[in-house]
């Protein structure tokens, strides 16, 4: 499995490579902007991810944008729901709050709250079939 890490925290990026490097080649960038590009460019090399982890609140291009951008991204490549990135938003934010599920709805996306738990990512991962089990 191939995960890109976008988060402005080296200490942040760090933790999530931690919690994730038995089961994932993970990919650390910095801002939503490298998130894109480093998205677009292991997409064209086949070599694709299967999740991205962004934050939210980041320099040059926060993680709302860079998600919507890798979406539209997809769409112009003609990748189909079945086949697109499972993106995950990392942040402070209340997922409960209304403005928010709407914008996880609009983009296909998914929320885990900061700060972020071993067990809380990796409920994720089998919630998003990256990882044998149930989602449960
Ligand atoms: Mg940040």
């Amino acid at each position: 499995m191939r995960i890109l890490i976008a988060d402005d925290e080296p200490t942040n990026r760090l933790l999530l490579q931690q919690l994730l490097k038995a089961v994932a080649q993970c990919d650390p960038v910095a801002d939503g902007r490298e998130a894109v590009d480093f998205f677009k460019a292991a997409f064209d090399s086949e070599l694709r991810y299967d999740l991205v982890l962004m934050d939210v609140m980041m320099p040059e291009m926060n993680g709302h944008d860079a998600l919507a951008s890798i979406r539209m991204f997809e769409e112009l490549r003609g990748v189909t729901r079945d086949n697109e990135a499972v993106i995950i938003l990392v942040t402070a934010i209340d997922a409960g709050d209304d403005a928010v599920a709407a914008f996880s709805i609009a983009f296909r996306t998914d929320y885990l709250q900061k700060p972020v738990l071993k067990e809380n990512l990796f409920r994720k991962l089998r919630e998003h079939q990256l990882l044998p089990g149930d989602p449960s």
